[in-house]
């Protein structure tokens, strides 16, 4: 994968595999949360980070049921990585921590257990359970810590089955603008 082009032919094919355990595709998953951080009016590198926040879940060859199988497929370090060939650190940082979010959020407020799906209590477990303190403040005390709490926010409601978003191709001028300097 060489180009913007390649990336986004990724995401576009994604229309066509299921998110995780949830009742939408993963195309409909990046849309929803990339919607989400506009209407919240998020920095333009949020927006993309919110599209962009499951590309590790596409690339890796685990399955689309890899926490069923007790496997963490790491995608938010795949994600970042393959993210680095294009964008900078306002994009691929808030990826990077939106997994170790849900861990924060978890010990940081008190309902956020709650809401979270079966899908990501189960694979909260894979991915090293609940932060303690040190590791809560470790982790919030980073840089985009909070656009990554922001992030994972989305990433669990950005999963209703027939909500209408703008197409993939709303988001590409965006992307583009956010370009790291090369
Ligand atoms: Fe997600």
């Amino acid at each position: 994968m060489q180009t913007l082009d390649d990336l986004f032919a990724l995401l576009e094919r994604a229309g066509g595999e299921q998110y995780g355990q949830e009742a939408v595709t993963q195309l409909a998953h990046a849309l929803q949360c990339a919607q989400l951080a506009e209407q919240e009016g998020a920095a333009p590198a949020t927006v993309v980070a919110a599209l962009l926040h499951d590309i590790g879940h596409l690339i890796h060859e685990f399955g689309d049921d890899a926490a069923l199988r007790g496997i963490d497929d790491r995608h938010e370090v795949s994600g970042a990585s393959l993210l680095g060939r294009w964008f900078g650190a306002d994009v691929t940082e808030p990826i990077r921590l939106h997994v170790d979010a849900k861990r924060w959020l978890c010990r940081a407020e008190e309902k956020y257990f709650s809401i979270l799906s079966p899908a990501s209590v189960r694979s909260l477990e894979l991915q090293g359970g609940v932060f303690d303190e040190a590791g809560a403040d470790a982790f919030i005390a980073q840089p985009h810590a909070q656009a990554a709490v922001a992030v994972r926010r989305w990433d669990d409601i950005g999963k209703i089955p027939g909500l209408a978003t703008p197409p993939l191709a709303h988001y590409r001028p965006l992307a583009e603008a956010v370009l790291r300097a090369a």
